[in-house]
């Protein structure tokens, strides 16, 4: 039995992140991960051949570039090998008519590309970038601050005060409305709604779900000021580095070390007990980065002794799952609308908000889609270094299917286990792609499938492949994140402490929760 000041359960981003600031802070820290490496959903492998490098999971790593964390730590992590690749061909979504729609860095391109839709959402798309770093300061600094009534009164606040009664309500307004309702109201073309719309798809947001505008409208802003950036080599660069940081601080990771058990004594969290039966203690705080189901159901066998936070736990609502798709190429598609689209780092396939809707009902009934929503992910476009010589590898994400499949929209595949069905959907996956980019599957040297139940075996986090540790709806985020009262990772037990995508500020390779906890402990 070792003893240390902190443990923390799971090596995801936010872990290692905490880990990290607590170890720099002269914690001794330990981290504890049921699979052979670290990184959670930030991991890459050779999952098809020799020499292909593919992004498990994460593959866009701006959240993490523009985080808190790593403005504090950039020069350290650099010097510990972490490397971006810059973006400036963002993501398009194809259409099935043979027209596409692009965001580059570079405002006036994207702006002509729209034009060719609608002169006027080309103006209103310059309007919305002019007035985006106004708008940006406040709901970046609600995002990046320890969510409380009062942090959401101060940003009321400083909105009020920097953009008067009515900008404040403008803001009011985007945070609360569905992405159709917003998009309707700045927009008039339907392809340039469903360019941007697709982002609230990454989250769990269809075009008719309150409180999702804010997602394509920050992803949209975002991606047109700043570009995008991915890991060199793979997205794993950042948790390589974030390991390195750890240990050089003298902390430790455990891989293949699965928590069975947090031990507590007298209402406080004293260590962990794991799966081989070796006990660890910790005298200050217990970090678990793991789903609350989990927390509740599992690694608490007595519960917290807080029935209601026991309940809200287990009631957590998950979204709908994802497919991976992982592709070894000879070439990149041949995209029919333009040869531009091999640029891109995302190709979007969900050509109107309808079909997104729809999708997502369908997914939400238990039905595998007929249409399937896709991010195709074309890493190798933009750093070649993830594949040998000429070849590429593809990562085709597959959003929103149902955990539990009870029949097909198409009426193709019977209702079955994922195991058994998982190849056929992604042969449906497939013949998507190849309508707008013939020749494919021609250029298939290897593939790897992950259902939703795949990637829950990869990381329980994931609980019926929702790629997201929860729904981000209005009613489970902000201060209902991961329940009311319990928004600052904080549980019913002394030193025991929730962190990761189901708490705020939620999903994403940001380091958010982790960072913003270890400076909660130990100070900025
Ligand atoms: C398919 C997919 C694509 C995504 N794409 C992007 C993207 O491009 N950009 C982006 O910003 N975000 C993306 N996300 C979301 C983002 O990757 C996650 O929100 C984020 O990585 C979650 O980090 P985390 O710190 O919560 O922990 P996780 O990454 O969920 O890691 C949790 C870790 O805890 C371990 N663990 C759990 N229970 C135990 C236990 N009892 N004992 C020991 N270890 C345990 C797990 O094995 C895992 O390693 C994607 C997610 C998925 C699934």
């Amino acid at each position: 039995m070792s003893e240390y000041d902190a443990i923390c359960v799971g090596a995801g981003h936010n872990s290692l992140a905490c880990a990290a600031h607590l170890a720099k802070k002269g914690w001794k820290v330990a981290v504890f991960e049921r699979n052979p490496v670290a990184g959670g959903a930030v991991q890459t492998r050779e999952l098809t051949l020799p020499g292909f490098r593919h992004d498990l999971a994460a593959m866009n790593l701006s959240l993490f570039a523009g985080s808190a964390f790593h403005r504090m730590y950039a020069d350290e992590l650099k010097t510990r090998g972490l490397e971006f690749v810059p973006v400036a061909d963002c993501f398009a979504t194809a259409f099935p008519d043979g027209r596409w729609l692009g965001v580059s860095t570079d405002v006036e391109k994207t702006a002509a590309r729209i034009a060719t839709f609608s002169q006027a959402d080309a103006q209103a798309w310059r309007g919305l970038v002019a007035a985006f770093p106004g708008e940006a300061q406040h709901l970046f600094r609600l995002l990046g601050s320890p969510m409380s009534a009062r942090a959401l009164a101060a940003t009321g606040w400083k909105l009020w005060r920097g953009k008067g009664t009515a900008g404040a309500l403008d803001t009011a307004r985007l945070l609360l409305s569905s992405p159709r309702a917003w998009l309707d109201a700045h927009f008039e073309s339907p392809q340039v709604k469903a360019t941007m719309a697709s982002w609230g798809m990454h989250l769990d947001f269809a075009p008719d779900i309150a409180g999702g505008a804010v997602f394509p409208y920050l992803e949209s802003m975002a991606n047109q000021s700043f570009g995008m950036v991915l890991g060199k080599g793979g997205a794993d660069t950042v948790i390589r580095a974030l390991e390195k940081m750890l240990a050089a601080a003298g902390g430790v990771v455990a891989t293949g070390a699965e928590v069975a058990e947090i031990t507590t004594s007298g209402g406080g969290a004293t260590g962990v007990r794991l799966a081989s039966g070796e006990t660890h203690s910790a005298r200050r705080a217990v970090i678990a980065g793991v789903a609350p189901r989990a927390l509740a159901s599992k690694l608490l066998p007595s519960g917290s002794g807080n029935a209601g936070f026991d309940a809200a736990m287990r009631k957590f609502r998950h979204a709908p799952g994802t497919m991976m798709v992982h592709l070894a190429l000879s070439d990149l598609p041949e995209w029919r609308a333009s040869g531009e689209l091999r640029r891109f780092a995302y190709v979007h396939l969900a050509p109107s908000l309808d079909q997104m809707a729809r999708t997502y009902q369908q997914a939400i009934a238990g039905m595998l889609p007929d249409e399937p929503v896709l991010v195709v992910g074309q890493p190798t476009t933009i750093d070649p270094s993830r594949a040998p010589q000429g070849g590429h590898v593809l990562w085709v994400q597959v959003r929103a299917l149902p955990a539990d499949v009870q029949g097909d929209a198409a009426g193709e595949i019977g209702p079955s286990h994922w195991d058994a069905i998982k190849e056929r959907y992604a042969d449906r996956v497939l013949d998507r792609i190849e309508t707008y980019a013939p020749g494919l599957k021609d250029k298939i040297l290897g593939r790897a499938v992950f259902s939703p139940l795949d990637l829950e075996r990869e990381n329980p986090n994931l609980v019926g492949g929702d790629q997201i540790c929860g729904s981000h709806h209005i009613a489970q985020n902000f201060l209902f994140r991961p329940a009311p009262g319990f928004a600052r990772w904080n549980t019913p037990v002394q030193k025991l402490h929730l962190v990761g995508a189901a708490t705020w500020p939620g999903a994403g390779v940001g380091a958010g929760s982790g960072f913003m906890l270890a400076q909660q402990l130990a100070g900025a």
